[in-house]
């Protein structure tokens, strides 16, 4: 079945932003590693399911060897359901995001939305960063440029609209999402034809 694909670290505002795109009111702050399966539900108005993947990356109170297996987890189920995938959704908090990528960019180590980002790709899903809590960002634009960066595209961010996102999913501001996996459902209506 078709499918969309809602990956993110934990505490990014992945289930606040499933809220917002479904409709449907799910459990945020909960336990982490107790809903480690990815759920799906049926997105209001088209024919595709929404899967939320299990948040990866530091959660308090978590194990690392189990941080790494949810991870694994996550990767796997991609994997097997790329041919199906319609759009890739990354969530990341535009609040932090540059600080963690920059933190864990060290010798021999990716930082996982990095690493995600570049995964993704190269299994040619087509992939959106929704870069939330922008209500928490001043400097906006540098901060988007600066993602860019990161994960290897080039500035500006306004050339990349269909591929960087950036939304307040808790205040229900998430246009530039729709917009931009509008854009790339259109695109594989297309080719389809
Ligand atoms: P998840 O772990 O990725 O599912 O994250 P949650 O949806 O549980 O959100 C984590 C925290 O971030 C909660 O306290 C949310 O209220 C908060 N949050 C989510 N979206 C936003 C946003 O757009 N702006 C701000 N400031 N906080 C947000």
């Amino acid at each position: 079945a078709d499918e969309v694909v809602l990956a993110g670290r934990s505490n990014v505002g992945k289930s606040t932003l499933m809220r917002e795109l479904t409709g449907h009111s799910f459990e945020t702050g909960g336990k982490p590693g107790v809903t480690r399966s990815p759920n799906s539900y049926d997105w209001a108005s088209d024919d595709f399911m929404i899967t939320d993947l299990p948040g990866f990356g530091f959660m308090s109170g978590v194990p690392e060897e189990v941080r790494e297996e949810i991870k694994t987890e996550v990767v796997q189920y991609i994997e097997r359901h790329a041919d199906d995938i319609l759009v890739a959704i990354l969530v990341v908090d535009g609040k932090s995001v540059i600080d963690i990528i920059d933190r864990h960019s060290g010798e021999g180590e990716i930082p996982h939305d990095v690493e995600m980002f570049h995964f993704l790709q190269e299994l040619d899903i087509p992939t959106v960063v929704a870069v939330n809590k922008m209500d928490k960002v001043d400097d906006r634009d540098e901060r988007l440029n600066d993602l860019c960066d990161r994960l290897g595209i080039y500035p500006p961010w306004k050339q990349w609209q269909e591929t960087i996102a950036p939304i307040t999913a808790k205040k229900g501001s998430i246009e530039p999402l729709n917009d931009a996996v509008r854009h790339h459902l259109e695109a594989q209506k297309r080719d389809d034809l």
